[in-house]
């Protein structure tokens, strides 16, 4: 069933304990293991390791699974298709817990950035944008981040950690929660109808392939048929081109795949996307050569970001559709949006045109990205902790990583 957003609290955060008095275990005070992130191996392993009877394990996983991830249920009360005794072992070992959402912000376009709380304190962002029937979701995958691409806010600031499947996965269940989009629990399916959420894109903050068991752990769960039960086309995962874990993305998860590509030579790659000095142009280009046979998948996304006088040119143009010939690819051209100290210009929008013209007559599409929630800074590159935002010097930032 799928509801239009009214922010209303969403009615499964609500369920109320029936007659049902819980006991916890003599150990109440231990810490409860939280059952969101864990992949279906793991969950029947906490399952057995809680006293679940071996024989019922596979069934009991599959039912709590979809408590958890088909009806978004975070209270084992509501779980009315388990034993009551069983219910109460269950909430003595476990919490089915999602990150906290500090702040919500709603840009003018309709687009809604969530100040996410991680345990430790620490913050990410997560960023929905409302599409004509359908809706993207941008989530992150680190804290921070290694790497120091020279245009991207994130860059700025350091890795404070990596998120793990629990969270990555929480702030699509935190998402659906705020746009009130679960099936009605122990009854609907979600298969009826367009979705608010019905994308994810991994282009939040971070990068996603040096958090990689985490992030596959966490899609598996988004497209498991029982659950969230998002296709792996509807799942973009953006790299600023890890090499080494690019086929390993393609065999393990096979989502859709796309690469910040941002220049035409390694001369100015180097200086925009730093990784580009460990894996130049042409290793990453072979690695994207074997991405969509390895993925059975379809195009590529390029993406790219325009960056006035910097990488624009028509010649730049050329050489980009020169260099890609053979993949099947799609060029995002996205103009920069900038941030407090950001140290380029967007390009104007005739140049841009101009180079998507190029691009477009050489046979690829080039859609430019319109650029969503930038009075709330949730644009792409835009995002970073409010408590770290203290900004680096690049000289800083350079001693730092080495790169
Ligand atoms: N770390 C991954 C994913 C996160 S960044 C990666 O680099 O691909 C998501 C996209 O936003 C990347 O293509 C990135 O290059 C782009 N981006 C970063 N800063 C930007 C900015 N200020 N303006 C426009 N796009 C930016
Ligand atoms: Fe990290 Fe991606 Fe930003 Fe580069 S563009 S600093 S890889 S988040």
């Amino acid at each position: 069933m799928t509801q239009k957003p009214d922010f209303k609290a969403p009615a499964r955060t609500a369920v109320v304990p029936d007659t049902l008095t819980l006991k916890r275990s003599p150990d109440a005070d231990a810490p409860r293991r939280n059952l969101v992130g864990l992949t279906r191996p793991a969950l029947r392993d906490a399952l057995l390791e809680a006293g679940t009877p071996e024989k019922q394990v596979k069934m009991r996983v599959n039912q709590i699974w979809q408590w958890i991830y088909q009806w978004g249920v975070r209270d084992f009360t509501a779980m009315t298709n388990l034993s009551k005794a069983y219910r109460a072992q269950l909430d003595a070992h476990f919490e089915i817990a999602v990150p906290e959402v500090v702040r919500r912000e709603i840009s003018a376009d309709g687009t809604r950035k969530y100040l996410v709380r991680i345990a430790g304190g620490h913050e990410v962002e997560t960023v929905y944008i409302p599409e004509e029937g359908r809706g993207t979701l941008c989530i992150s995958s680190q804290v921070g981040c290694t790497l120091t691409c020279s245009f991207c806010h994130t860059g700025t600031q350091k890795l404070v950690r990596n998120l793990t499947a629990g969270e990555i996965i929480g702030q699509v269940m935190l998402a659906r929660d705020d746009l009130g989009e679960w099936p009605e629990p122990g009854v609907g399916t979600g298969d009826d109808g367009p979705r608010l959420l019905s994308n994810i894109v991994l282009m939040g903050m971070g990068e996603p392939l040096y958090n990689f068991d985490a992030v596959r752990d966490a899609m598996k769960i988004a497209m498991d048929g029982e659950g969230i039960s998002l296709s792996r086309r509807r799942i973009t995962l953006s790299t600023s081109g890890v090499v080494p874990e690019i086929a390993k993305t393609a065999e393990e998860i096979g989502c859709l795949l796309a690469v910040s590509f941002h220049a035409t030579t390694d001369e100015v790659r180097n200086t925009l996307v730093p990784i580009n000095k460990r894996w130049n142009i042409e290793a990453l280009l072979e690695a994207l050569r074997e991405y969509p046979r390895l993925s059975n998948s379809e195009r590529i996304t390029f993406e790219y970001v325009m960056l006035k006088d910097v990488n624009d040119s028509d010649a730049d143009a050329r050489r980009l559709v020169k260099l890609i010939r053979g993949i099947p690819a799609k060029i995002n051209l996205i103009p920069f949006n900038p941030w407090p100290g950001s140290p380029y210009e967007r390009s104007d929008w005739d140049r841009i045109e101009a180079f998507a013209d190029i691009v477009y007559k050489a046979g690829y599409a080039s859609p430019i990205r319109t650029p969503r929630g930038e009075d709330i800074m949730a644009a792409c590159g835009q995002l970073k902790s409010e408590t770290e935002r203290a900004r680096k010097s690049r000289a800083q930032i350079a001693a730092e990583t080495g790169l």
